[in-house]
């Protein structure tokens, strides 16, 4: 990757944490090959890992400078956000996970949360390097379709929040959360007002683990990004203090502070796992030798790695405007946020087959690490909406009035 345009700060940022992908990440991953199976979640990730994080300075973006944080260049966060995801998930995806949800989810709460309850989270996010934070949407019935959105009540939140004196009493579940099995503190969006749309009944709340009545029910075993714990939550006579409400009703609206950098940071880590297949696959292609040549100098395999580059190139190119656009708040940034997370998805997937087939056998044996990529490639598929719910969400945002109205009531 060139360094063109990028700040100084920018380049400083990369470089530590390109060498700690190079000197740490890779190196545990390759040697460790059987630790993402350990079927017991909270040992698969030694806690080595996110104290590495923590010392290159990556593990609590998003935090504000007041409260111990590292506070980047606003004007070019998004696009900081971008190429740090991008370079930790070169190195593992499931890691990288993990730690961009604390950034998500510290600049939701920055934005939204009351100072007194900053200050406390922040503060436990700061001191405890295994600390996690985790956004809770998607249930049983209804996930990222909710945001097309189908604005009646029957698509609302199953999960149902009563105001009962000073506390909110909260009941249903929540699923597929990332850092849902192992997280401190989670935002849970829940229905307010079963009488209107969700744009207009959903509200959002401050969980902390220890709450009673919340339950992990499960850690879920992921196809790939394994190293990033996807759990189940119920809640169960829940009560939170009332300061412990983010946003009353119209949370969904509010949380685009959240869902713009995030799609970004899902099609940036995305992107590392497109360059982890191309620099594995490049390094094979020169050296292994099949009919008395490396295999570079069959053409067929050539033309294969100029697809990869290409691809690849392709998505950056769409990643940094798209990224560009979030931080200027451009008119077309929601637009652009979707199709780069959309486009890296199936691209990204594409990069990987091929890395996956010029691997040949080696390509789909657990030990050898490349069919690892292509499980952490599929799940981009699904995180932050489909790719159908996604290209929804495209067309729907540059024809408002026609696109996707089909399954709504006819105006
Ligand atoms: C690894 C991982 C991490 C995740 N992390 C989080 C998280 O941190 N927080 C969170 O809230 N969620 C999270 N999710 C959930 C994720 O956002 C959902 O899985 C995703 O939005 C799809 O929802 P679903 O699984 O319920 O699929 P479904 O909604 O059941 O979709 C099934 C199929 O039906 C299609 N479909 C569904 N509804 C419609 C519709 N109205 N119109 C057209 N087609 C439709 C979909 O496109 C898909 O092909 C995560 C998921 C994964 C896999």
């Amino acid at each position: 990757m060139t360094s063109q345009g990028l700040s100084e700060e920018q380049r400083m940022m990369r470089q530590s944490c390109r060498d700690f992908v190079d000197e740490v990440i890779i190196p545990f991953i390759r040697h460790n090959w059987q630790r993402e199976w350990v079927m017991t979640p909270e040992d698969r990730l030694p806690k080595e890992i996110l104290e590495g994080a923590e010392k290159v300075g990556i593990r609590t973006l998003g935090v504000p400078e007041e409260f111990g944080g590292i506070e980047l260049d606003k004007s070019s966060e998004v696009q900081t956000f971008a190429i740090i995801s991008e370079e930790i998930a070169r190195g593992d995806s499931g890691l990288a996970d993990k730690l961009v949800q604390n950034w998500k989810v510290s600049v939701l709460l920055r934005n939204l949360a009351p100072p007194h309850l900053q200050k406390k989270w922040f503060g436990r996010l700061i001191e405890d390097p295994q600390f996690l934070l985790a956004h809770c949407l998607t249930e049983p019935r209804g996930a990222s379709d909710r945001w097309l959105p189908y604005n009646v009540p029957e698509a609302a939140m199953q999960t149902r929040a009563v105001k009962r004196g000073k506390e909110w009493v909260i009941n249903g579940r929540k699923q597929f959360i990332s850092n849902g099995y192992d997280a401190g503190l989670y935002v849970v969006y829940a229905n307010t007002n079963p009488k209107v749309g969700m744009l207009q009944g959903t509200s959002s709340f401050l969980v902390p683990r220890e709450t009673p009545g919340l339950t992990v029910a499960r850690c879920n075993e992921t196809l790939g990004c394994r190293f990033m714990n996807n759990g189940e939550l119920v809640f169960e006579d829940m009560a939170v203090p009332e300061d412990h409400l983010l946003v009353e009703n119209d949370a969904l609206g509010k949380a685009g502070v959240y869902f713009r950098p995030g799609k970004i940071i899902q099609a940036s880590k995305n992107l590392g796992v497109g360059v982890r297949a191309f620099e594995v696959t490049a390094d094979y292609v020169q050296n292994y030798v099949q009919g008395g040549r490396i295999l570079i100098k069959h053409q067929a395999v050539a033309l294969r790695i100029a697809e990869m580059a290409t691809r690849i190139e392709a998505v950056r190119a769409l990643l940094e405007r798209a990224a560009r656009a979030v931080d200027e708040n451009a008119p077309d940034a929601d637009t652009l946020c979707n199709m780069v997370k959309l486009f890296a998805s199936e691209e990204i997937l594409k990069v990987a087959q091929h890395a996956l087939e010029l691997h040949g056998g080696n390509g789909v044996m657990l030990d050898f690490g490349v069919e690892k990529i292509f499980r952490d490639a599929a799940i981009f598929l699904h995180m932050d909406a489909t790719t159908d719910i996604s290209r929804m969400k495209i067309v729907k945002s540059m024809f408002p009035q026609t696109a996707g109205k089909y399954a709504g009531p006819e105006a």
